[in-house]
């Protein structure tokens, strides 16, 4: 973390030594059941070092900088439940990285184990470079996972830093805000979902929703907040029955009503496309049971029982992760059930150590590992493992990989079964292919088919937990470009890619000799710079894409007449700019951005720059946006609440711009709403009167579904601005018959 220095205020100084003193108490509380000879004064030395090295330096917030790492050390004792070793590397971890001390003066003073964790730190910690390109940015996320698979404590220390600077976002500007939130969302919370830190992974992505999407979150909290007394009553009437059967039975028990998330009610309310009022699962009910090591699952089921007696269980609704745990090791059975008034409830059932594995995840698992079931522990190892494989794999695409690794982290899991009877725990929508390609890569490269429960099904056959799956192979067989198409998991992908990639290797060995020869005919030097501007020509992302294109003759090479020769350098053709918006019909002016100026970037130049509009979310000013740029396409820009914000901005901090609408009311965007209403004879005429009649505004489709009484209906309109949309759809809101207005994402139409 970056922190300005500014000198400490005398008046405060006092003031402030108590306040870290205070904090440094708080540890040594947390941990002091933990704490063996000499770990004391180990820790005490760590704390000197930290607030001695960081003594100049202050946060944005202007509190001094050693409450951070003092913050970060107690988050992970009391939050992630680790030991002294990662509170005294949480004490330091900032040290190496922004003041004097070097890593051999930890490893002098602690000793190698220490240094290496803290060297962890240090190199993961630069993640967060502006400057930096995507490759090394990626890389990044590949050094993340590699410390994870060396020593999985020096990313739960990371994620501790993580939560504590998404915990004081508040002082940082709105660009940094961005970013990190972008990041979090984009690496760390899967992350810490995959390793099992529920609450953690739960609390980052509140925090990142809070700074990208701010009114929305606001929103969700407001709703909580006033509906929290009707919910109160609503969990004690469903929990009374239940409470008075398990006290009667002599459980030992908690039993309680949680909210869910804001995070996870507004991924509802985007998915099923449903206001807060329509969420009815804004809580769950959790029984904690506090039972004997080998009472455990016979109790789980014993509640499951009770709560099923009173209330009917949906059947397609039972989760047993008991019996077979989650490969992140979380433990629970899961029912949802019809509640008084009509109402699904979904309750959790779990014992006080499969709770704490719930929230502590990988380090709890540490800590139960000796008296616990081996089974939990060869699977998380087994994951690690997994992965200490992938990165290793020198071939491996990193960006490409980090895309499919991610999709691993969030994904449900299902359980396979080999001939032999062996366990395979793969994503959900995993196919065979999938499945042969986790056994070996070879296997997967050869397989032709499988046998699912002695049925014979092809290769994109989707898998369903409990299956048992032979796979069939044979000699000829090469993986082709169309199983990326239906493959799910990471090592698939990433071994078919590497396979094709091999294959056009081959391929485009002949490409680049008629390529070169070309070029020699030419008179043109084979340098690395006129190979550049050759593919920059025949818009290919690499040498090797284009040898293959030239190979396989889809490029004309006698297209290069186009391109100018001075000295031995090769110069692109002038070609004329189009007009920028896609989109944009001939009765309505055509917007030309060059020349309006509609939009203010702020950045070195304060000339009028070009750019477009992102499709996939089509902004209109009034929205929050930034500015991105394109490799071929110029300037893009993207609402902040873009589905593909996250990615950009974690991926590609460098390219992106700060933008901001300016007041202009001359140029007008095409934008669309989604109706949804009781079918009523005159409600189209209603609609169009609203739109042309009222608020005179130009209107380019309309479309209605109707289907048994319910209308659905999408009206894509020019407007100037947000405001001008809201209005609209205000106006339609409230006309009578209509049910739900909502501003469309693109790609809907
Ligand atoms: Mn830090």
């Amino acid at each position: 973390m970056q922190s300005s220095l500014t000198q400490i205020n005398p008046r405060n100084e006092e003031e402030e030594k108590k306040i870290i003193l205070r904090e440094y108490r708080a540890l040594l509380r947390a941990l002091k059941l933990s704490l063996k000879k000499g770990d004391k004064r180990l820790l005490r030395r760590a704390f000197e070092i930290s607030v001695d090295a960081h003594k100049d330096m202050r946060r944005k917030s202007g509190e001094p900088y050693i409450l951070h790492p003092l913050a970060v050390a107690r988050i992970v004792v009391e939050e992630i439940g680790l030991g002294v070793t990662s509170a005294i590397c949480a004490l330091l971890h900032d040290t190496v990285e922004d003041t004097e001390i070097t890593l051999e003066d930890i490893e002098q003073e602690f000793g190698v184990a220490y240094m290496k964790i803290i060297d962890g730190l240090t190199k993961i910690s630069n993640v967060v470079d502006l400057k930096a390109d995507t490759t090394v940015q990626a890389e990044n996320f590949r050094k993340i996972l590699l410390t994870l698979a060396d020593d999985p404590r020096v990313i739960l220390i990371k994620l501790a830093d993580r939560l504590h600077n998404m915990r004081t976002l508040d002082s940082m500007s709105r660009e940094k805000q961005l970013k990190i939130s972008s990041e979090t969302t984009y690496i760390y919370s899967p992350l810490a979902h995959r390793l099992g830190l529920y609450e953690i992974k739960s609390e980052l992505e509140d925090l990142a929703l809070k700074f990208t999407q701010p009114e929305v979150y606001t929103e969700i909290a407001k709703g909580l907040k006033e509906t929290k007394r009707d919910r109160t009553r609503y969990i004690n009437e469903f929990i009374k029955p239940i409470k008075e059967e398990l006290t009667a039975g002599g459980f030992d028990f908690e039993l309680y009503g949680r909210p869910k998330a804001i995070h996870s009610i507004w991924n509802k309310m985007r998915t099923k496309h449903v206001s807060f009022e329509e969420v009815f699962d804004l809580f769950a009910i959790r029984v904690i049971l506090h039972s004997k090591p080998e009472k455990e699952k016979e109790d789980c089921w014993k509640v499951y029982s009770i709560v099923t007696n009173f209330y009917r269980p949906s059947p397609d609704r039972l989760r047993d992760w008991i019996s077979v745990p989650k490969s992140n090791g979380y433990e629970a059975l899961h029912t949802t059930v019809m509640g008084p008034g009509g109402r699904w409830v979904e309750v959790q059932i779990r014992t006080s150590r499969m709770n704490e594995i719930a929230e502590k995840g990988l380090a709890a698992h540490w800590k139960y590992k000796e008296g616990g079931t081996s089974q939990q522990e060869s699977k998380l190892d087994a994951w690690l493992h997994h992965l200490r494989d992938m990165l290793s794999n020198p071939d491996t695409d990193t960006l490409d990989f980090l895309q499919d690794f991610k999709l691993d982290l969030f994904t449900e899991e299902i359980y396979i079964y080999t001939p032999k009877g062996d366990m395979r725990v793969l994503p959900k929508s995993a196919t065979a292919l999938d499945f042969a390609f986790d056994i070996h890569s070879e296997l997967g490269a050869r397989c032709i088919g499988a046998k699912v429960n002695y049925r014979l099904v092809p290769i994109s056959h989707q898998l369903a937990s409990g299956d048992q799956v032979e796979i069939i192979t044979s000699s000829k067989q090469k993986p082709s470009e169309d199983w990326l198409s239906f493959v799910t998991t990471a090592k698939a992908k990433s071994r078919i890619k590497y396979y094709l990639k091999e294959e056009k290797r081959k391929i485009g060995d002949d490409g680049k000799a008629i390529l070169q020869r070309k070029m020699e005919h030419l008179g043109l030097t084979i340098s690395p710079y006129n190979l550049n501007e050759l593919c920059v020509f025949y818009k290919k992302p690499s040498l090797l894409d284009l040898y293959y294109a030239v190979a396989v003759d889809s490029v004309d090479l006698r297209e290069l007449k186009q391109l100018t020769i001075i000295g031995d350098k090769l110069i692109q053709p002038i070609k004329e700019s189009k007009p920028e918006l896609k989109n944009t019909p001939d009765e309505i002016k055509p917007v030309k951005p060059a020349k309006g100026a509609e939009l203010i970037i702020f950045g070195e130049s304060s000339d009028k720059i070009k750019y477009k509009l992102a499709q996939c979310c089509q902004p209109i000013p009034g929205d929050d946006v930034f500015g991105f740029v394109t490799t071929g396409e110029g300037l893009k820009i993207h609402r902040t609440d873009c589905p593909n914000a996250a990615q950009l901005l974690a991926n590609y901090g460098h390219r992106v711009v700060k933008t901001k609408w300016a007041k202009n009311k001359e140029i007008s965007f095409l934008s669309g709403v989604r109706i949804t209403g009781l079918d009523d004879v005159g409600v189209i005429q209603k609609i169009t009167h609203i739109i042309s009649g009222e608020l005179k505004m130009n209107m380019r489709s309309l479309s209605i579904d109707s289907k048994d009484g319910i209308f659905e209906g999408t009206i894509m309109v020019y407007v100037h601005d947000r405001e001008e949309l809201d209005g609209l759809c205000q106006e339609l809101g409230s006309l009578k018959g209509i049910t739900k207005v909502e501003r469309l994402e693109a790609h809907e139409e």
